[in-house]
């Protein structure tokens, strides 16, 4: 009872357009044309739309084939021969790709499960489709989508995928309502009952075929159950509803294919055309359009077949092309939680989604020049054609604004067919086009064209329908409901089920009353079996009154509990109503947290994604900053070396130089000396001739003349440099007197040649037994220096001997020549140094030095020494030394 008082809830139908674009919408349009609609956040994901390609086999086998698969994705076109020869070979071959590409041997299952089952499963994940089928006339369009006897195509394919999936889980009939408006409501089970009770009252034989041995024979075989298709992901909390709808587009007119109009044999009436609207939520809908509820699948192709008998009678009655028709068969998919028992629907209308997949034959996209159409014929072929034209325009409108950025207006109004369909591309949905070919050479032209619009068509994007959210009661409702109907269908069977009309009780009742006397009577006049009957009529009457007076005390003791129960029961259930309602509030916070939830979730995930990529970023860097360091320390330590290298090379080079010029400064030295002495010598040479030229001319002089004046004694001017050079050279004081001796008159000539030798070697001298002893012949060899042997010679030798640092005796020949002074003794003016080097005989023997120490340093220390006596040059000293 409580449910009788529930209100008709209306539902509205929610849809794919999103809510925010309503007020923009309506404040942008413009009188005829789809309204501008703000560009839509960037992060809603597309989809290209799903171009496939399906070959259809040749009507002969002597056919020129212009067709090839060359791969499971692509075709290529081969100019037929005639072409070729028209257009003198000017025709290349041309490939095109799709997204699948089905050959002559596809079947039509293959086809299905790739193209359209996916739709299907998204129509009952609330998500709408779009499925049509493009191609020239003859290329197997309607093969494709309707299929033939025995080969049903996609449609009634997805029709039966389609109530496999829902069908245990469908709704009564009429418990979804349509409300006119492109929505659907949900009406409560009463109303829903009283509908189904006149429906059944109209019709004599149930309309629904409950098997499918029921369907017409026309088209039973198109659906094979053998190759029942079903979708798993069904959700059991939700009941569903189907509803179909069947319309065609002639000549920019639409008609409704199911619409019931009595039908008048004298004047038959052209069909009405019908309107297309827009919802509240932006979606266009064929106004006033029937919308059969189907329970089924032969009763949902049924319905289409009579929808087709009907385009089929109108086409032969009004002389129309067929093929220059567009039919759109829609399947709209209504569904909504069950409540929190999992019994009924629930009543919030917020809660009711509705689908819908269009499954549309486009007419054949020949040109209208191919059809051999007249008259108006030809001005309604003109505008079929101009609808496929839109179709084009549209699409490279679309493609053109999502590739460039640019916001170029749609023309979707244009045509009724890209009108109705603008939701899918403006809003959101999955588009998928099954582009059909026949490889014949008459078609080739067309064809490519079919191919310049499937390859642009491809580019175009279309938003991805988003999940729809969940209705936050706890899942596996419908399961625990039909247990608990088991179980207690069970209990009441073990208790001895209900009792009502239980005949077995009704007799014995019956038997615990007064029988009844046989009252056959015989005799007219016979007053015994009368009364009898009477008496026991009475006692049961009796029985039947204190009955009655009991079952009425009962009942009104039943009565009075019932009402005590109904009072508890009234004050439970406004608890309980208190509780539902507090329930529901919480349902509806734990719905809007699960969303929240679920936001966060794909917040988290994007960002995860993110930091595995920035850290991926980080690894990579610093991988490089490794491998950069590395670089680094190799060149630093390269460097190092090459500057110790450098240093030591400087070192070196130093050291060189020093060598080098000291060797050279003392080498110009003795170069100069040398030549001062030579100079010297010279001079002198000639003073003496000059005074002996002096003499000569004195004597002469002295003989004639007065006594002349004595000689100026010769000058020797250069002595005075060389001293001053000497001074300024050592430092040392000269044991020898700083003033030379001069003595010219006894001054020898050292060209004189012959000169003997004073051999100055002192007693403390060691006897060193080497071949490199300086041998002077004619030398007077004396221990002290007398005055005697230094008047017999011109020349002094001291051989001074000294330990060395390093061990060796060092022997210094120092020489110098003998002098005749003043006072008539004797002077040596020292000039020269000779140092001798050996080892000491009377030491140890001693490791030979290595030749390392008998390098640069060595002579450097020698060299350096400074000059030992007074003498005028110390250049020339050589170093001699053992080999
Ligand atoms: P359209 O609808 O494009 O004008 P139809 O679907 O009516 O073309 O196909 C024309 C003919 O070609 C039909 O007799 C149909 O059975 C046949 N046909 C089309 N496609 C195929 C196919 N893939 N396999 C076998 N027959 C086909
Ligand atoms: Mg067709």
């Amino acid at each position: 009872m409580f449910f009788l008082a529930c209100v008709m809830v209306h539902m509205t139908v929610v849809n794919c357009s999103s809510f925010c674009f309503i007020l923009t919408g309506l404040l942008c349009r413009r009188k005829g044309r789809t309204p501008r609609r703000p560009k839509k956040p960037s992060n809603i994901e597309k989809d290209p739309v799903g171009v496939y390609c399906r070959i259809r086999p040749l009507g002969g086998e002597d056919e020129e084939c212009c067709v090839e698969m060359i791969s499971s994705s692509t075709i290529q076109l081969h100019a037929p021969d005639g072409l070729k020869a028209n257009r003198n070979g000017e025709y290349k071959e041309t490939q095109y790709c799709f997204k699948k590409v089905f050959g002559i041997k596809t079947t039509q299952i293959e086809l299905f499960e790739d193209v359209a089952k996916p739709l299907i499963e998204d129509l009952i994940h609330c998500k709408n489709g779009l499925l049509f089928t493009y191609g020239v006339t003859g290329s197997g369009k309607t093969y494709t989508m309707t299929g033939s006897p025995g080969e049903g195509g996609l449609l009634p394919r997805s029709l039966d995928m389609l109530f496999n999936s829902i069908g245990p889980f469908q709704a009564k009939r009429f418990v979804f309502k349509p409300d006119e408006k492109n929505g659907i409501e949900v009406q409560n089970q009463v109303d829903a009952l009283l509908e189904r009770q006149k429906r059944d009252n109209q019709q004599s034989v149930p309309r629904t075929p409950s098997s499918r041995q029921r369907a017409d024979p026309e088209f039973a075989d198109m659906i094979n159950p053998d190759q029942a298709c079903k979708f798993e992901g069904v959700d059991e909390d939700c009941c569903y509803s189907v509803f179909v709808s069947y319309i065609e587009i002639y000549n920019n007119y639409i008609y409704d294919l199911l619409e019931d109009a009595p039908f008048d044999p004298v004047r038959p009436k052209p069909p009405q055309s019908k309107i297309l609207r827009e919802d509240q939520n932006h979606n266009m809908y064929v106004a006033g359009c029937t919308e059969v509820e189907v329970k089924s699948t032969e009763e949902a192709f049924e319905v289409f077949w009579k929808g087709q008998k009907k385009r089929r009678i109108a086409n032969t009655e009004l002389n129309r092309e067929s093929s220059r028709s567009h039919s759109v068969f829609t399947v709209k998919l209504a569904q909504a939680p069950l409540d929190a028992d999992g019994d009924h629907i629930l009543q919030d209308k917020s809660q009711v989604n509705v689908s819908q997949l269009c499954l549309v034959d486009l007419a054949g996209s020949e040109r209208t020049s191919r059809t051999r159409a007249e008259g108006s014929r030809l001005r309604e072929a003109g505008n079929i054609n101009q609808s496929l034209m839109t179709l084009r325009t549209c699409m490279e409108v679309l493609r053109e604004n999502q590739m460039c950025g640019t916001n170029r207006m749609v023309p979707y109004r244009d045509s009724k067919v890209t009108h109705l369909f603008k939701n899918y591309f403006d809003g959101e949905g999955k588009v998928r086009m099954v582009v059909c070919v026949n490889p014949k050479a008459e078609d080739y032209e067309e064809t490519l064209l079919v191919m310049r619009f499937a390859e642009m068509t491809q580019e175009v994007e279309v938003a991805r329908p988003v999940d729809r959210p969940i209705c936050g009661l706890t899942p596996g409702r419908r399961q625990r409901n039909q247990a608990f109907k088991d179980e207690l269908s069970r209990r009441l069977e073990e208790r001895g089920g209900p009792v009502n009309g239980d005949p077995i009780q009704l007799n014995q009742l019956i038997e615990s009353l007064p029988p009844l006397p046989p009252c056959e009577l015989s005799d007219p006049s016979d007053d015994q079996t009368l009364p009898r009957l009477m008496e026991v009529l009475e006692r049961r009457y009796r029985i039947r009154q204190k009955m009655t007076e009991q079952f009425n005390q009962t009942a009104n003791n039943m009565k009075y509990t019932l009402q005590q129960f109904e009072s508890q029961f009234s004050s439970k259930e406004n608890v309980l109503h208190d509780q539902r309602s507090k329930l529901g509030e919480k349902d509806k916070v734990i719905a809007n947290q699960r969303t929240e939830i679920e936001r966060l979730e794909k917040k988290s995930k994007t960002l995860e994604y993110k930091i595995d990529i920035l850290q991926k970023t980080t690894e990579m860097y610093e991988q490089d900053k490794r491998s950069l360091q590395q670089e680094l320390e190799g060149r630093e330590q390269r460097l190092q070396k090459e500057l110790a290298e450098r240093r030591r090379m400087e070192q070196r080079m130093q050291g060189m130089v020093t060598d080098t010029k000291l060797k050279w400064e003392r080498e110009c030295e003795r170069r100069v000396n040398a030549k001062q002495l030579e100079l010297q010598n010279k001079l002198w040479v000639k003073d003496e001739k000059l005074k002996q030229l002096k003499a000569i001319v004195t004597e002469n002089g002295g003989a004639s003349g007065g006594p002349a004046e004595p000689p100026r004694k010769p000058e020797r001017p250069s002595r005075e440099r060389d001293r001053n050079i000497v001074e300024k050279r050592s430092a040392s004081p000269t044991p020898l007197s700083t003033v030379p001796p001069v003595h010219p008159m006894h001054r020898r000539s050292h060209s004189a040649g012959g000169e003997k030798w004073v051999d100055h070697k002192p007693a403390s001298n060691l006897d060193l037994d080497t071949v490199m002893q300086p041998i002077i012949p004619n030398a007077i060899k004396v221990s002290t220096p007398n005055e005697k042997a230094l008047s017999k010679c011109h020349k002094y030798v001291l051989r001074h001997q000294e330990l060395a640092s390093d061990g060796e005796i060092e022997t210094k020949l120092i020489k110098g020549n003998v002098f005749k002074t003043r006072g008539g003794g004797q002077a040596v003016e020292f000039t020269d140094i000779e140092t001798l080097k050996q080892e000491d005989p009377t030491a140890p023997s001693r490791k030979r030095r290595s030749g390392s120490r008998e390098g640069p340093a060595q002579t450097d220390d020698i060299e350096n020494r400074p000059p030992v006596a007074n003498i005028s040059s110390s250049h020339g000293y050589q170093k001699r030394r053992r080999p």
